[in-house]
């Protein structure tokens, strides 16, 4: 330990204080003048005398010199007493005595070094206590790094390595990693306050905490409400979290306390210890949000996954470098009248991957957005989809907006609105020529800052399309005010609308509540003319899906437009 960094822990450079625990009159003067030079003394002539300044001032006394023969007490159950108070029990203790029988007793309970009687030379009592100090403030830096302020828990760092330790002193135990998420916790906080939340946490740490420490388990709060648990392999999972739960809800309040648990069982120990940890995580989000489960065992399948993530992320730059991304073109139909009439179209990311092939964006694109390229990838989609869109213009004489995904991490970019403005202008496009889609869920999460931005956009010139519409929470209040040009139902609401008991009610409430707050209405997923049909009636006013064209490559989809102009009126019939 530095002294740079014992400084810092200590609260002034004033003296220490030495507690001198001695009932006759000579010896405490002797030892006074020894000290004096050095330390601040406190003299007490009892044993009830000392343990209360014991109590009233703990904080501040570096150190206790103890005599074993007290009128009121011995000194042995003076140490008892201090070692069993978590309080005091870091107090370090130095017995005075000229009985060498008692040492053994005396160290068993907590004194770290001993002084004979009669006393020796000034300097020889002087280094020992020096030295004392020095080690007792060390361990407390150290526990004080070590450990989580709220819980007492191992931080981390410090629960990472000792799990490390674990494995080199026992390498052929069977271990398992485990993770314990408190579901909801946030709303927790938001509705009872963050000192009932802190309660909470406290309980769960020291539920788990007993829980696994007599069988060499090790716990540590790894974020505000996850803990990690690193113990010998052991198969009564489901009572522990049992166990943990119901002491969460240990305080009479009634409230129900969620937890999750995720498990990596009989861990691979060539992984490091972060990457365990992280299979056990997997398991726990893979039971996030069920109520029927509470519990997740990590398998194969779950790192499979991670796997080609890993591969996707790494491949990234080369592909975004070589081409790969490629934008696919979906049209977009006006339904209102007779005959459908192109209306605009969705550009949207394939990945053409050397080795795997077609890889399609429902894989890479959440992917992308956890860990920040989707920026990246969607720039260069919107710089192709923008150059496309002007080709069009200048060699078909053709004018058709088309929209963009704009995902939520976008939105947040200061930047972002001289981005799109610079694609406009570089390609001499009008703003109407393309279309912002913003999914709803964005609109939910950073709300002020995004409506911010969008409302900025919009009133530059793009038009703004809400995607996945009704898989956020926006009410019909927030909606009115939102500034969008139309409402794109997620797909879902057409599939259960049409399957099995074709209840469309809901898909009807909807579509009039794209008519209340007077934006226009686009269905996507339409795969039948039945659909088409059906939609249309219930005043849908915009169709995007299989039923007119899959999502084309460019030079297909130019065909596509062009066979389109070529259709005589009324032709349109599908
Ligand atoms: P989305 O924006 O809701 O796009 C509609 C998805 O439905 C597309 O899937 C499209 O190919 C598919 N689809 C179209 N018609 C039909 C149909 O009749 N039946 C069925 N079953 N599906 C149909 P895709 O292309 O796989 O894209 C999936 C999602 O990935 C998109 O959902 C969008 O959220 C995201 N995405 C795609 N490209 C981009 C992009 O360039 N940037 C961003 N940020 N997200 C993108
Ligand atoms: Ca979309
Ligand atoms: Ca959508």
């Amino acid at each position: 330990m530095t002294t740079q960094m014992q400084e810092l822990f200590r609260p002034s450079a004033e003296r220490r204080r030495i507690l001198i625990v001695e009932d006759e009159p000579v010896n405490r003067r002797i030892l006074t003048r020894c000290l004096e030079g050095s330390y601040a003394v406190i003299p007490a002539a009892a044993g009830g005398e000392a343990l209360e300044i014991v109590r009233d001032q703990i904080e501040t006394i570096s150190l206790m010199l103890l005599d074993l023969h007290l009128p009121d007490m011995h000194g042995l159950e003076i140490l008892q007493r201090l070692k069993a108070d978590p309080r005091y029990a870091r107090l370090p203790v130095i017995v005075m005595t000229a009985d060498s029988q008692a040492e053994v007793e005396c160290l068993n309970l907590g004194a770290i070094d001993f002084i004979p009687k009669p006393y020796p030379r000034q300097e020889v009592i002087l280094a020992r206590i020096r030295r004392t100090v020095e080690l007792s403030e060390d361990r407390d830096i150290l526990r004080w790094t070590e450990r989580d302020q709220l819980t007492g828990l191992y931080n981390k760092d410090f629960f990472y390595r000792y799990a490390v330790m674990l494995d080199d002193y026992h390498k052929d135990l069977a271990t398992d990693a485990l993770v314990l998420d408190v579901n909801r916790f946030h709303t927790l906080n938001d509705r009872f306050g963050k000192a009932y939340g802190d309660k909470v946490l406290q309980r769960i740490a020291e539920k788990a905490l007993e829980l696994v420490r007599s069988s060499g388990g090790i716990v540590c709060r790894s974020e505000a409400d996850k803990f990690f648990i690193y113990c010998p392999h052991r198969t009564d999972y489901a009572d522990i979290l049992e166990k943990v739960s119901v002491s969460a809800e240990e305080d009479g309040s009634g409230n129900r306390i969620r937890l999750r648990m995720g498990v990596y069982a009989e861990a691979d120990k060539s992984l490091d210890i972060e990457r365990r940890f992280d299979r056990a995580k997997m398991a726990s989000d893979a039971v996030r949000g069920s109520a029927a489960n509470a519990f997740g065992l990590y398998d194969r399948s779950m790192s499979e996954a991670e796997l080609l993530a890993e591969q996707l992320i790494e491949d990234f730059p080369a592909a975004l470098r070589e081409g790969q991304f490629r934008v696919y073109y979906q049209p977009k139909f006006d339904i209102r009248g007779d005959v459908p009439a192109l209306y605009s179209a969705e550009a949207l990311a394939r990945w053409a991957h050397p080795r795997m092939g077609m890889v399609s964006p429902g894989v890479f694109i959440p992917l992308f957005e956890r860990n920040g390229l989707i920026q990246a990838l969607d720039y260069h989609i919107w710089s192709e989809t923008a150059a496309q869109i002007r080709r069009w213009k200048e060699a078909q004489g053709l004018r058709l907006p088309v929209s963009v995904n704009v995902s939520r991490i976008d939105l947040l970019d200061p930047l972002l609105k001289d981005k799109l403005c610079a694609l406009v202008a570089d390609n001499g496009l009008d703003y109407a020529d393309m279309i912002l889609e913003v999914t709803e869920s964005a609109y939910t999460e950073e709300a002020a800052q995004i409506t911010e931005t969008v409302k900025e956009l919009r009133s530059l010139g793009f038009r703004i399309e809400m995607d996945d519409f009704g898989t956020g929470y926006s009410s019909l209040n927030t909606l009115s005010t939102l500034p969008i040009d139309a409402l794109k139902l997620d797909m879902q609401f057409i599939r259960s609308a049409f399957a099995g008991r074709r209840d469309t009610r809901l898909l009807q409430a909807i579509i009039r509540l794209a008519e209340a707050v007077e934006v226009a209405c686009i269905a996507e997923g339409v795969e039948t003319k039945e659909q088409a049909e059906a939609l249309k009636a219930m005043g849908c006013d915009v169709i995007q899906g299989y039923y007119f064209s899959p999502p084309l490559p460019a030079a297909e989809f130019t065909r596509f437009l062009s066979e389109e102009k070529r259709k005589p009126e009324g032709a349109r019939e599908r």
